[in-house]
């Protein structure tokens, strides 16, 4: 958790962040069209009226209004989390073999296999999930095993430990056989090897894992903060088994109606037919809306307003090309010898190329060079070995290159002392 100010002021300052939540819950209220998941029956007696929203940063802060504590069952929003475990577990080429990562274009329960390859197109569809159930763990482990080691790992995404709703689990069962012909489908193209009938069951369990809505957004925030859980910074998910998974989730979590949900949201999604819909913004927010009825494709009706609204009016799409108004070089001023370059911003590469685009232009009538970084907020990887490839450039070209980082933003103090730059421990004039 970032550090909190301390501030002699006591008094009753509110973030807003919960009334604009609050707000979007109001406004979306009436939109109550749509309807309960018929097919399983135990999701048709939900509550209609049920609706709750949830926020979690990066940071562990997570925001909540409505039905913020009912739980509900994840169904389909357990796909990506057990795709990530099998990721964890057996790595991307060994999954890509088996279960593809393109689009279907078709509703959740249809049998999509690719015709060549023989794999289900993508882990965000049943087929494809009873075929990532079925690769959890060993061949031969029982489906019990399967189950609960599920229930473990969503547990230790969500921060507490989570169960499974015995009620919604046997009434699924009883009308699953669309799931079991899957099943069997997969079992005879040999996609997995243990019994078929197991591995859907152990399927049905895993979507029959209880959460509330704050479970959801900080499972989405440990998606988003490169597989760390926001509270007990545990990493749980491996950062690039964690892209991999919200890859898929932009091309295939919201069904065929992924495409419209893109251009309109801009948020990697989920959604389950309990009504709840996941989306997580890489590097800022999980988000967490439920609400039962749903529509034609299986998502949740006010779900979708609701993050139509999140996404416009907080300016959350992640296509948004808004510029930012900053240049990634503040100012550039010659001190007797030394030619002071001061930057800002975060250091990665578009800004990095902009930096070292400025060093080739410049003019240095001049023997030393101090690069300051105390207004650069961070930097990733990229950024950081560009900026270090350009103060090298600068060596050989005869400089004298020092750097003044009084919060270790670079992070290779030690490489660069040898490589012969200088840091600098004050503040330069
Ligand atoms: N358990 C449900 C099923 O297999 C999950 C589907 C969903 O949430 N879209 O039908």
């Amino acid at each position: 958790m970032a550090p909190s100010l301390l501030l002699r002021y006591c008094g009753g300052m509110k973030s807003p962040v919960t009334d604009y939540l609050n707000e979007l819950l109001e406004r979306n209220r009436n939109h109550d069209g749509g309807e309960r998941a018929s097919y399983i029956p135990e999701l048709a007696r939900a509550n209609p009226h049920r609706f709750g929203i949830a926020m979690t940063t990066v940071e562990g802060r997570t925001y909540s209004v409505g039905d913020d504590n009912i739980e509900f069952t994840l169904q389909s929003m357990s796909k990506p989390f057990a795709y990530a475990a099998a990721l964890d577990m057996h790595g991307k080429e060994y999954m890509s073999e088996r279960v593809g990562v393109e689009p279907s274009g078709e509703a959740f329960n249809e049998l999509s296999i690719e015709e060549d390859s023989n794999r289900p197109d993508n882990p965000m569809i049943n087929v494809g999930a009873i075929a990532v159930h079925g690769l959890l763990l060993e061949k031969d482990t029982p489906s019990q095993e399967r189950i609960e080691y599920l229930r473990e790992f969503f547990s230790r995404l969500a921060g507490r430990e989570l169960t499974i709703d015995q009620d919604v689990f046997t009434s699924e069962l009883e009308t699953a056989e669309r799931n079991f012909a899957m099943g069997h489908m997969l079992k005879g193209l040999s996609v997995f090897d243990g019994p078929a009938h197991g591995v859907v069951e152990g399927y049905i369990a895993q979507c029959a894992v209880k959460v509330n809505i704050r479970d959801l957004s900080v499972m989405g925030a440990t998606l988003s903060n490169g597989g760390i859980q926001p509270h007990t910074r545990e990493q749980v998910i491996e950062p690039l088994v964690a892209r991999q998974v919200l890859s898929v989730m932009v091309s295939a979590g919201m069904y065929d109606a992924s495409g419209t949900w893109f251009a309109d949201v801009g948020i990697p999604a989920k959604s389950g037919v309990s009504g709840g819909i996941l989306g997580v913004l890489p590097g800022q927010l999980g988000l967490g809306v439920f609400s039962p009825s749903l529509d034609a494709k299986g998502n949740s009706v006010r779900g979708i307003r609701v993050f139509k609204e999140l996404s416009d009016r907080m300016g959350l799409h992640i296509m948004d090309t808004e510029a930012y108004s900053y240049h990634a070089v503040r100012a550039v001023r010659q001190v007797g010898d030394e030619l002071i370059i001061e930057l800002q911003g975060r250091l990665e590469f578009s800004n990095a190329e902009e930096i070292l685009s400025q060093l080739e232009e410049l003019e240095y009538n001049c023997t030393d060079v101090v690069i300051d970084l105390t207004r650069v907020s961070e930097a990733n990887r990229v950024g950081r070995h560009m900026l270090l490839d350009g103060l090298h450039r600068l060596q050989e070209e005869g400089l004298q290159v020092s750097l003044l980082d009084p919060d270790n933003i670079l992070k290779f103090k030690n490489s660069a002392q040898d490589d012969g730059i200088h840091y600098l421990r004050s503040q330069q004039k």
